[in-house]
C-alpha cells in the first residue's frame, strides 16, 4: 500500500452518518417469509432502491460534497459516471447549492440520464468503449476549477456508503453473513468499515456480475486486476478494476468476493418484482442472487443482503422478466 493513502475509519463512517441526517433516508429493513423459506435462514433485505434517487450512491456523493470548503462549493463538481453516481452527485450538488458536471457514457440507461438532467446536471457524454472516462473529468476539472469527485475510490464516498450497512446493524443487531453488491468497491469497502466495527464476527462477501470479476481476481491474487469493461446487465458494476483505497480495505476486511450470473440476476429482479413488490435494478441483485446460491452453507443463519439500487427502465426490467 503506497505510504499516501489515507484510508477511512468507522469514525469517518460515524461522522458521514451525521452529515446525511435530515438529507438520506433511514431506508427500510425488509422481510420475506417466501426468501426465509427458500434458503431455510433468516434474511434482512436493507432497501437502498428506496434511497434518495434510487440508489446508495446519495450517501457517498452527499457526504464528499458536504465536506467542500467554500472555494470548492463556488467552483462545483465534476463526476464521471454509468448512472447512479451522476444522479447522485446532481442531487447532491442541488441541495447544497452549488453546479455540477457529469461525464457520462453513450450506452447509459436513457432513464440515468434523463434524472441526471432532471436533477440540474450539465451532462458530457463519452463513448465507454474509446474514450478514456477520468482523463476527461480530470480535463473539466483543471480546465474550469472543479473538483473531481470519483465514484467510489475516495475515503468521503466510501465513508458514506458505508452509513448504509451502519444502519442495518443497528436495527438487526448482529448478522452471521452479509452480501454486498461490487463495482469498484466503494459500498464494499464502507459496509466492510460498518460491519467490522458493529458485527465483527459476520462474514461478508463482495458480488460482482460473473462477467466482470475482476475483483474477485484481485482479492484470491493480492494484486488489483485490470479488465475490459465487461459485457453484463448489471451496469451498476461494469467497472474495470477495484480502487486503491477500496482494495486496501477489501483485502483487510472481507472474507470473499463472489459473482452471480445474468441469469441469476434476473431471477432475483423476479423475485424482488412478484414477491416483494420491489423493483431492483440488475446491479441491485447481485446479494441476493449470491446468498441463494449459497443456500445449503447459510442455514440457520442470520444473513443481511444489500439492495444497492432501483434504478431500471420499467421497459427493460419488462424486457428482462419476459426474456
Ligand atoms: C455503483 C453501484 C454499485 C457498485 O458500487 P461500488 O461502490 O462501485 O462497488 C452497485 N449497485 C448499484 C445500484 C450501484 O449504483
Amino acid at each position: 500500500m503506497p505510504d499516501t493513502l489515507k484510508l477511512p475509519t468507522f469514525d469517518d463512517v460515524a461522522a458521514a452518518a451525521l452529515r446525511l441526517e435530515g438529507h438520506a433516508h433511514r431506508t427500510p429493513v425488509l422481510r420475506s417469509r417466501t426468501a426465509d423459506e427458500e434458503l431455510g435462514a433468516q434474511l434482512f433485505f436493507k432497501c437502498e432502491n428506496l434511497q434518495r434517487m434510487g440508489a446508495f450512491k446519495f450517501r457517498g456523493a452527499f457526504n464528499a460534497l458536504a465536506k467542500f470548503d467554500p472555494a470548492q462549493r463556488r467552483g462545483g463538481v465534476v463526476a464521471f459516471s454509468s448512472g447512479n453516481h451522476a444522479q447522485a452527485i446532481a442531487l447532491s450538488a442541488r441541495i447544497l447549492g452549488m453546479p455540477a458536471t457529469i461525464v457520462m457514457p453513450h450506452d447509459a440507461p436513457a432513464a440515468k440520464v434523463a434524472a441526471t438532467r432532471g436533477y440540474g446536471g450539465q451532462v458530457v457524454i463519452y463513448d465507454r468503449y474509446k474514450d478514456d472516462r477520468e482523463q476527461i473529468g480530470r480535463e473539466l476539472a483543471q480546465k474550469h476549477g472543479m473538483t473531481l469527485i470519483p465514484p467510489y475510490d475516495h475515503p468521503d464516498v466510501m465513508a458514506g456508503q458505508g452509513t448504509a450497512a451502519k444502519e442495518l446493524f443497528e436495527e438487526t443487531g448482529p448478522l452471521d453473513a452479509l452480501f454486498v453488491p461490487l463495482g469498484g468497491g466503494g459500498l464494499l469497502s464502507g459496509s466492510a468499515l460498518a460491519t467490522r466495527a458493529l458485527a465483527p464476527q459476520c462474514k461478508l462477501y463482495g458480488v460482482e456480475p460473473e462477467a466482470g470479476n475482476d475483483g474477485q481476481q484481485s482479492f484470491r491474487s493480492g494484486r488489483i486486476v485490470h479488465i475490459d469493461t465487461p459485457k453484463t446487465i448489471a451496469d451498476g458494476a461494469q467497472t474495470q478494476h477495484l480502487g486503491q483505497h477500496t482494495f486496501a480495505i477489501i483485502r483487510r476486511d472481507v472474507d470473499d468476493v463472489l459473482t452471480a450470473s445474468d441469469a441469476q440476476l434476473v431471477e432475483a429482479m423476479r423475485f424482488f418484482a412478484t414477491r416483494m413488490k420491489l423493483v431492483v435494478e440488475p446491479t441491485g441483485c447481485l446479494g441476493f442472487a449470491a446468498a441463494r446460491a449459497m443456500k445449503a452453507q447459510l442455514h440457520g443463519l442470520r444473513v443481511g443482503v444489500l439492495i444497492s439500487g432501483g434504478n431500471v427502465d420499467v421497459e427493460r426490467l419488462g424486457a428482462l422478466l419476459a426474456g
